[in-house]
Formats: C-alpha cells, sequence, structure tokens
C-alpha cells in the first residue's frame, strides 16, 4: 500500500486490529489446509483466514492535454475543485481532495469523496 493512500501525517500505519504494509506488495498466495499464506514481496510469508484482492485506479486526464491544466497525475484543483484553468472544475477520482482527517491533500478514490466534490464543483 502507498503511504499517499492513508495520508503520510496522519499517523495510521497500525492499529489494534490491522497492519498496513508501506511499500510492500504481495507477490503470491496459496491455501495450505484451512489457511492462506501470503508472501510478501520482501519474502516474508504469513498466514490469512481470507483474502480480498484490489487493485488500483488510474484517473484518466489525457483529454486535458493542452488545455493549460496542471496536472500531476490528478488534476489540481482548490477547495472549490477550479482548476488551474479559469472556468473549468474538476471533481471525483481525477482529484486530490483533503484528507478527512490529516486534512492533507491525498488521492482518495471512492464513491463518497466524488459525490462530495461534485457537489462542491456545482456551487
Ligand atoms: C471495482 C471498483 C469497486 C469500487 N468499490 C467502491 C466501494 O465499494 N465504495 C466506494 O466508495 N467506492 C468504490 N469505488 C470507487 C468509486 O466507484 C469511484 O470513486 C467513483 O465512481 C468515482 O466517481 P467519478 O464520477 O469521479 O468517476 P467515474 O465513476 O469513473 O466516472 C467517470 C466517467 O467518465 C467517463 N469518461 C472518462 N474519460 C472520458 C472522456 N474523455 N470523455 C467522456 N467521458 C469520459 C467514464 O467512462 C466514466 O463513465 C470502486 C471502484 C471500482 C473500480
Amino acid at each position: 500500500m502507498l503511504k499517499q493512500a492513508v495520508g503520510s501525517s496522519s499517523g495510521l500505519t497500525s492499529h489494534k486490529l490491522i497492519e498496513i504494509e508501506l511499500n510492500n506488495s504481495v507477490i503470491a498466495t496459496r491455501k495450505q489446509r484451512d489457511k492462506y499464506v501470503v508472501t510478501y514481496q520482501d519474502g516474508r510469508e504469513e498466514d490469512a483466514d481470507f483474502i480480498v484482492a484490489s487493485v488500483g485506479v488510474k484517473p484518466c486526464t489525457e483529454f486535458l492535454d493542452g488545455t493549460g491544466a496542471e496536472i500531476k497525475w490528478t488534476i489540481k484543483v482548490n477547495e472549490r475543485q477550479e482548476t488551474t484553468v479559469p472556468d473549468i472544475y474538476a471533481a471525483g477520482d481525477v482529484c486530490v481532495s483533503p484528507h478527512i482527517m490529516s486534512k492533507e491533500w491525498i488521492y482518495n478514490a471512492i464513491w463518497p469523496v466524488a459525490a462530495s466534490s461534485g457537489q462542491s464543483s456545482c456551487l
């Protein structure tokens, strides 16, 4: 998991029930009797009761090439969802947004954030 996903200043790197692995990847999984065994990129192995597989997303911003909108993987916006080009707004998964706890601007591609930023861009 990338540090940006949890917010570098959120302190959200461990919890009583979960450990968040930063800058590591799962490279293999196998079933062993009634457990799963997960192998990490750094060679460590860990038992798991179940596995949830997921993949990342990539913002589609190519259509803004040449418009002057500032894009650093995501489209740069301010609190009102304005891009760096007057009268062009962006919202949702193509933007970063303030982290709910740390307020740091991070990439948080989930539906409630997309809906809320869409509403902000309409005001
Ligand atoms: C597999 C999966 C599971 C998810 N599960 C959850 C979940 O459980 N809970 C949760 O909160 N969030 C979940 N999400 C995230 C959530 O779906 C997104 O955060 C949300 O849909 C983002 O809304 P959006 O309008 O920004 O983008 P999107 O919903 O991706 O809409 C963008 C639209 O723009 C269109 N488009 C792209 N480029 C162009 C172009 N050049 N011209 C015209 N149209 C274009 C696309 O076809 C698409 O229809 C999930 C996402 C995925 C992929």
